[in-house]
């Protein structure tokens, strides 16, 4: 059954007492209310830990938001999927588009630490989307198909039932800028029908694909309720939990 899911990306944002403060709200946030869908947490590398310790994970799921493309050894500065699965989280974000922007993050590196993340028993949650220039000069579809393809072809029907799709226009993250309701559903649908054709209706009709770029409170219940649109990931409306709260409720 497929999933509906909203989770935070807190990007490189808060100290580590900020984080578990915030991290702490949401978590309590959540003891007042029957979320419609999982709520998920991607905070940095430091505050795994710490957030660990101090949240109701059968409420509240944690993530990184990246892993390293090797299990361990000299790669200074890099933190591993193990590393990350041993501080008690259980997402990881993979492919974000700041990641493939600022740290040439291709295709091929991605591929691997997917396979990582699954065999350290993390769900990934991968990122798609396509800049505005591809966006404008009408490539957006084939974009994605080939970022879906490259990465996460190679995997068996099995594998690729784990893993969550994040559809993230470039054009609309952290822009203000959101893509309306028929763009996603447009874009969301046709991934549907990729994963379809590639791994046969069920596994696309189990495959959540979230939504990400300038979601927030007064425009999730729109995007979320297209039928092929589950979720969110969530950036900016994040860091505050009456906001991220309020996007988790629009379900
Ligand atoms: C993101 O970076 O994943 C994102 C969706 O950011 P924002 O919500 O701030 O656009």
């Amino acid at each position: 059954m497929r999933k509906k899911i909203v989770a935070g990306n807190w990007k490189m944002n808060t100290t580590l007492a900020e984080g578990v403060g915030l991290a702490k709200d949401v978590n309590e946030a959540l003891k007042h209310v029957t979320p419609k869908c999982d709520v998920v947490i991607a905070v940095p590398f430091t505050h795994l830990a710490s957030i660990a310790a101090v949240i109701d994970s059968s409420k509240l799921g944690l993530g990184a938001e990246n892993c390293a493309d090797h299990v361990k050894g000299a790669y200074t500065g890099e933190v591993s999927a193990p590393m990350v699965a041993s501080t008690g989280a259980t997402y990881v974000i993979l492919g974000h588009s700041e990641r493939r922007q600022y740290y040439g993050e291709t295709s091929e590196t991605l591929k691997v630490k997917v396979g990582l993340a699954l065999e350290n028993a993390l769900t990934p949650i991968f990122c798609i989307g396509e800049v505005l220039e591809e966006r404008e000069n009408g490539t957006y579809l084939d974009v994605v198909k080939k970022q879906i393809e490259e990465a996460l072809f190679d995997l068996s029907a099995e594998d690729f039932g784990k893993i969550i799709l994040a559809y993230e226009p470039v054009w609309a993250i952290g822009t203000g800028k959101t893509a309306t309701d028929d763009q996603a559903e447009e874009m969301h649908a046709f991934i549907r029908s990729v994963i379809a054709k590639k791994y046969g209706d069920q596994v696309a009709d189990d495959c959540s694909i979230l939504y990400g770029g300038s979601c927030k409170p007064s425009n999730a219940a729109q995007l979320f309720a297209k039928p092929n649109v589950d979720g969110g990931l969530i950036g900016g409306a994040s860091l505050e939990a009456e906001s991220f709260m309020g996007i988790v409720n629009a379900f």
